[in-house]
């Protein structure tokens, strides 16, 4: 009987071991087997276990007669991109402290600057957020809006009231952070009470100390269940007998680093892909390499809603 491979992904705490392992195609199509199969491939058609493997790295069924590649079912399911490209991307775009954009992909990876930037895009589907997720303890809740100042636009193209907190031109978005664990964010219509409380309720555990600044959609908080604090931002006052909202403000300042610094401009219609992608930079800051490696791998491996963006490639 054949022996089930068992890998271990600290060996790809760097690029530079990512590469040399994977040095062939065969090699990555024998590691997507051995971790979705083991020993005994399982027809994609008929749920025979005995596949054999053909000379062509195609698997065939002795039941039906079908045969299927290890991609099928996969987020590489669509693609005729080489796997080793793959696994560089997922590799490069999880490691990189600020992201990588298209342009500098297509160049690391020797493709198109088109097909750099679908690949990002499935790439970022595997890094959506989990909406089971529960923060508790201190939990610091804060809203931001991302979009182009006005006051810096030329007269002729600036919107009319929509200095400040204006949603016109600019898009509201809603992060809560627990001071010692995990973040979340999302785009929201608006930053009203009846927006911004739900979601506290659905993702912060009842009882939980919140930190938030003076908006008065927070004000509610006490009678919701929370112990609720908050800091005077209007007032120059930022923090106060442990009072604060640094680490969300912290999360704010990467995830603005990562939009202007890297990819310069993000549409609204794909920004939350974006706040997925710095939320899970986030939510794995302390992780080697390999096993955040080791993670998106896994994850691309299982049937998800990767079908939102069609491979060019
Ligand atoms: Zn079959």
């Amino acid at each position: 009987m054949a022996k089930t491979y068992t890998p271990n992904f600290n060996k790809f705490n760097s690029l530079f071991e990512l590469v040399i392992y994977f040095d062939t195609e065969e090699k990555c199509r024998k590691f997507i087997s051995a971790h979705r199969w083991g020993d005994n491939v399982v027809c994609q058609y008929c749920g025979e276990q005995h596949c054999y493997e053909r000379s062509d790295g195609r698997f065939k069924c002795p039941h039906c007669n079908k045969s299927f590649s290890c991609r099928v079912g996969t987020i590489f399911e669509d693609s005729n991109l080489p796997l080793r490209k793959w696994f560089m991307a997922m590799y490069l775009i999880s490691s990189h402290k600020k992201g990588i954009s298209s342009v500098q992909l297509s160049k690391d990876i020797n493709v198109t600057q088109k097909t750099a930037w679908f690949l990002l895009h499935k790439i970022r589907t595997l890094m959506a957020q989990d909406d089971s997720v529960a923060l508790c303890g201190e939990v610091e809740c804060d809203e931001m809006y991302l979009g182009g100042k006005e006051r810096n636009k030329h007269q002729n193209r600036r919107t009319e009231g929509t200095q400040g907190r204006s949603t016109k031109t600019k898009s509201p978005i809603f992060g809560m952070v627990q001071r010692d664990g995990n973040a979340v964010a999302m785009v929201v219509e608006d930053a009203k009470a009846s927006t911004l409380i739900p979601i506290i309720k659905q993702f912060v555990e009842e009882g939980s100390m919140v930190y938030t600044d003076e908006l008065s959609a927070y004000h509610s908080l006490a009678s919701e269940g929370y112990i609720h604090r908050f800091v005077r931002h209007s007032e120059r006052e930022f923090s106060r007998e442990g009072i604060s909202t640094n680490c969300i403000e912290g999360f704010w300042g990467h995830f603005v680093r990562m939009v202007f610094g890297t990819y310069h401009y993000v549409s609204r219609k794909y920004l939350q892909r974006y706040i997925d992608e710095a939320v899970y930079r986030y939510n794995t800051k302390e992780a080697l390499e390999g096993e955040r490696f080791q993670d998106l791998f896994s994850k691309s491996l299982s049937v998800c809603n990767y079908s939102m963006v069609k491979m060019a490639a």
